[in-house]
C-alpha cells in the first residue's frame, strides 16, 4: 500500500514535479515568476504547457479548465480537451502555452452586478502561477482569475490577490524600518471548516435540503445537543471511513488537512488543514467543501455546508486563522525574544486594533449572507458586533502602554517599547475565549464571524486590505520621524493608536446581552444584525476611497459587488419561501388532511361499534390538527402575498429589507403551524423524515 508521503500531491503539478520535468532554465524562470509574481513570457509558458500536459496525461487526464472563482462564491470550470485532429483521422493531444495563460470563458452568466453587459459577454481568464495546477476527475485544473476585457475584477481571486500585494508592499516598508529587508511578506490562513453529513436517503426526500440546503420545517426531536455527548466524542465508523476517504483525496490534491473531530451538533463535524498562503489556502478551501460533497456521496451520505441545516442545534461556520510570514517563514504576530523583535511585534499588532476597529463594517460585510444570519448573534456563533480578544496577558501590556503604568513586577518600571522584553505568551489560549468575533491566539489571530459555506477569499480581502492601509499610515509616519527619533516616534504612535482604538478591545463573553449594549451604546461599536444591514456600508465614500487607495477594488467593482450580495440574499429568501409554500400545499397540509380524515374515519367507526366508546385522542388531536390546518393555510396564503410584495420592489436594497422584516416572519409563522402539526401527525402520514431521522441518521 502506499503511504502518505508517496501520495501526497500526487495529483499536483507542484515544485517537486516541476523541477523534474522542466528543463533547469525554465524551472528557474518559472520558480521567479511564482517567487516575485514577474512576468512570463510566452515562450515559457509554452514550455510549462507542454511538461504540464505531459504529465496530466500519464496520470489520466484528457481535459484541461481554467478553474475559476466567480461572484456565486463556488468555483466554475468548463472543459476543454487536449485532443488535436491528425491528417489522417487520428488525434493528438496538445496544450500550448497561450492556453494555459489566458482562458475565454463564455461568462455572460455569472453574477457581474451590472459590471459586464450581456451583449460583451467575454470575460477572460489568467493564470494564478502561485497556486499549483491539479488534477481533479481526469481534468488538469488550472487556477485562474477572471476579469473583464475592461479589467474589471468579475471573480474573487483578483481581488485577493491584489490584497496581498497591497500587504506586501506596506509590510515591508515596516520592516525596513526595523532594518529587516525582506524579499516578500505574504499573508497566512488556516480555515476550520464545520460540516454536517446525513444519510443520502433522508436527504432526497426533503425539498427543502435540496433546494435551499438547509430545513425549512422540522420540530425539535428528543435529544439535541443538550448532553454535549458528540463534540470530540468517538467517531461513527461510516463518518471515519469518509473521513480517511476526504483525507487521502486531500491529500492527493495536495492539501494539508490536519485535524478532524466530531462537533457540538450531532452529526456535526470539522476539519482543519494547517495554515498556508492565503490564495492556495482559499483554493484549497474550495477544494475541500468541493471533495467533501463529492467524497460523502460515495459513502450515502449528503454533506451540508450550509450555516444553519437545522434549528434547534448549532450551525457551522469557518474560523479564519491568520498572520503575516516573510519570505524567511518569520510569523510577524509572533512576538519574538528580543525587544526589537518585541517592537516590531507590537506595531503589527497595534496596526490589527486599528484596521479592525476602524473597519467593523467592513469585516461584518465579509461574512454577510442570508445563511450566517441565523448565526451570527444568536448564541452560538459570535455576535453580529464586531470586537477582539486579546487575553489577560496582552491587554495587561497594552494597558501599561497607555497608562504608562509599570507591567512588569520585578522591575517595577513603565513599559518602553524597543527597550523592554515582553513576556512569552500562552500560545493555546483559545479555548478560553470562544465567543469573540476576532481573537489573538499566541500568534495569529482567528476570525470566526464566516459561514462554513462562503469561500474564504472576501474575509481575507478586507482583512489584507484594512492591515495593508493601516500599516501604509504607520509607515508614513515612521518613515518621516527618521532614524534618530525612530523609537520615540514609535512609542507615541503606538501608543496614541491604542488610546484611540482600545474600545474594540473585549475580552468577556460575547453572549452576554450586556456586551451588546454596552458595545453599542458606551463603546460605539456597530451592531448590524442582519445582511441587509450591514450592506449598504460597502460604498460608503470612506470605502470606495479605501479599496481605491490600496488599489483592491475600483468604485465600479464596489458597486457592482454590493449589487451581487443583495441579489444573491434576496434570491436566497425568494427560494425559500417558495419551496415552504410548496411544501405545504403538496406534501404537508394533504398529509394532515389525510390523517385528519383517518381520525375522523376512526371516530365514526368505533361510533357504530359503541356510540360510547370513548374517542378523546381522536377528538382532541382532530380538533387541534383542523385548527392547524387552517392556520397553516392561511399563514401560507399570508406568505405567498409578501412574496409577491416583495417582487414588485424594484430597489435592491429595499427589496432585501421586504425580505428581511416581512418574509422571513411570515415564513417563522408558517413554519410554527407546521411544526406544531408535526408533533400531533402519526409518523406514517408525515411527508418527510423528521430531524430525528435526519440528525441521527448515521449509525
Ligand atoms: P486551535 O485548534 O486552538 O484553534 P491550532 O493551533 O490548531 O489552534 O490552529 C488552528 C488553525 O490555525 C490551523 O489551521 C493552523 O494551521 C492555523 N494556524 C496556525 N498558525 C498559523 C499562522 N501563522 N497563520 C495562519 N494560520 C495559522
Ligand atoms: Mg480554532
Amino acid at each position: 500500500m502506499e503511504t502518505v508521503p508517496e501520495y501526497f500531491g500526487s495529483l499536483v503539478f507542484n515544485d517537486a514535479t516541476m523541477r523534474t520535468r522542466l528543463p533547469k532554465d525554465t524551472y528557474k524562470k518559472l520558480k521567479r515568476t511564482i517567487e516575485d509574481g514577474k512576468h512570463l513570457d510566452l515562450s515559457i509558458a509554452n514550455e510549462v504547457a507542454h511538461a504540464m500536459k505531459e504529465w496530466a496525461i500519464e496520470n489520466g487526464a484528457t481535459h484541461f479548465t481554467h478553474w475559476f472563482q466567480p461572484m456565486t462564491g463556488i468555483t466554475a470550470e468548463k472543459h476543454d480537451s487536449f485532443i488535436t485532429p491528425g491528417d489522417d483521422g487520428t488525434v493528438i493531444m496538445t496544450f500550448s502555452g497561450k492556453e494555459l495563460i489566458q482562458g475565454e470563458p463564455d461568462a455572460s452568466s455569472f453574477p457581474s452586478g451590472g459590471l459586464r453587459a450581456t451583449f460583451e459577454a467575454r470575460g477572460y481568464t489568467a493564470w494564478d502561477p502561485s497556486s499549483y495546477a491539479f488534477i481533479k476527475d481526469g481534468t488538469l485544473c488550472i487556477p485562474t482569475a477572471f476579469c473583464s476585457y475592461g479589467g474589471e475584477a468579475l471573480d474573487k481571486k483578483t481581488p485577493l490577490l491584489r490584497s496581498m500585494e497591497a500587504v506586501n508592499r506596506q509590510a515591508k516598508r515596516i520592516l525596513r524600518l526595523f532594518g529587516n529587508e525582506v524579499k516578500t511578506v505574504k499573508t497566512t490562513v488556516g480555515p476550520e471548516q464545520e460540516y454536517f453529513l446525513i444519510d443520502r436517503e433522508a436527504y432526497l426526500k426533503r425539498k427543502d435540503l435540496i433546494f435551499t440546503g438547509r430545513t425549512l420545517f422540522g420540530a425539535k426531536p428528543p435529544k439535541g445537543q443538550e448532553l454535549e455527548d458528540h463534540y470530540y466524542g468517538m467517531i461513527k465508523p461510516r463518518v471515519a471511513s469518509f473521513m480517511a476517504d476526504l483525507d487521502r483525496e486531500l491529500w492527493k490534491l495536495g492539501v494539508l488537512s490536519k485535524t478532524k473531530h466530531n462537533e457540538v451538533a450531532p452529526a456535526q463535524h470539522e476539519m482543519a488543514p494547517i495554515f498556508t498562503t492565503t490564495n492556495i489556502a482559499v483554493d484549497h478551501n474550495q477544494l475541500t467543501m468541493e471533495i467533501m460533497k463529492k467524497v460523502a456521496e460515495k459513502h450515502g451520505m449528503v454533506c451540508l455546508l450550509h450555516e444553519k441545516p437545522f434549528e434547534g442545534v448549532n450551525g457551522s461556520g469557518k474560523h479564519n486563522n491568520w498572520s503575516l510570514s516573510t519570505d524567511a517563514g518569520v510569523n510577524l504576530l509572533e512576538p519574538g525574544d528580543t525587544p526589537y523583535e518585541n517592537a516590531q511585534f507590537l506595531l503589527f499588532l497595534t496596526a490589527v486594533i486599528k484596521a479592525v476597529h476602524e473597519h467593523q463594517d467592513l469585516l461584518r460585510i465579509s461574512v454577510a449572507s442570508a445563511g450566517n444570519d441565523h448565526r451570527l448573534g444568536a448564541n452560538e456563533a459570535p455576535p453580529a458586533v464586531v470586537s477582539m480578544f486579546l487575553g489577560d496577558e496582552l491587554t495587561e501590556i497594552i494597558d501599561s502602554i497607555i497608562n504608562d503604568a509599570a507591567y512588569d513586577q520585578k522591575e517595577r518600571v513603565p513599559m518602553k517599547i524597543g527597550v523592554h522584553i515582553l513576556p512569552r505568551f500562552p500560545k493555546d489560549n483559545t479555548d478560553r475565549n470562544r465567543t469573540s468575533p476576532f481573537a489573538f491566539t499566541g500568534n495569529k489571530f482567528e476570525f470566526r464571524m464566516l459561514g462554513s459555506s462562503a469561500s474564504v477569499a472576501t474575509p481575507n480581502i478586507i482583512l489584507n486590505t484594512i492591515v495593508a492601509d493601516t500599516l501604509e499610515g504607520f509607515a508614513d509616519r515612521l518613515e518621516a520621524a527618521g532614524p534618530e527619533e525612530f523609537n520615540s516616534a514609535l512609542h507615541d504612535l503606538i501608543k496614541e493608536t491604542l488610546i484611540a482604538h482600545k474600545d474594540i478591545i473585549f475580552n468577556g463573553n460575547g453572549y452576554d446581552g450586556e456586551w451588546i449594549r454596552e458595545a453599542v451604546e458606551r463603546r460605539g461599536l456597530l451592531n448590524l444584525v442582519s445582511t441587509p444591514d450591514a450592506l449598504p456600508y460597502f460604498a460608503s465614500e470612506e470605502n470606495i476611497a479605501l479599496f481605491e487607495r490600496q488599489r483592491v477594488l475600483t468604485r465600479t467593482e464596489i458597486r457592482s459587488r454590493t449589487e451581487i450580495l443583495f441579489d444573491n440574499y434576496c434570491k436566497v429568501l425568494n427560494i425559500e419561501a417558495l419551496t415552504m409554500a410548496d411544501m405545504v400545499k403538496k406534501d404537508i397540509l394533504p398529509a394532515v388532511a389525510a390523517y385528519s380524515a383517518a381520525l375522523a374515519n376512526g371516530i365514526a367507526e368505533k361510533k357504530t361499534v359503541l356510540a360510547d366508546l370513548p374517542c378523546d385522542y381522536e377528538t382532541q388531536t382532530l380538533r387541534q390538527l383542523s385548527a392547524l390546518s387552517s392556520e397553516i393555510w392561511e399563514s401560507c396564503g399570508a406568505l405567498e402575498k409578501k412574496i409577491a410584495e416583495a417582487h414588485a420592489i424594484a430597489e435592491l436594497p429595499r427589496q432585501a429589507t421586504y425580505y428581511k422584516d416581512t418574509v422571513l416572519p411570515a415564513m417563522q409563522r408558517l413554519r410554527a403551524a407546521a411544526d406544531a402539526a408535526e408533533t400531533l401527525t402519526a409518523k406514517d402520514f408525515w411527508p418527510y423524515p423528521t430531524y430525528s431521522d435526519l440528525l441521527f441518521s448515521i449509525l
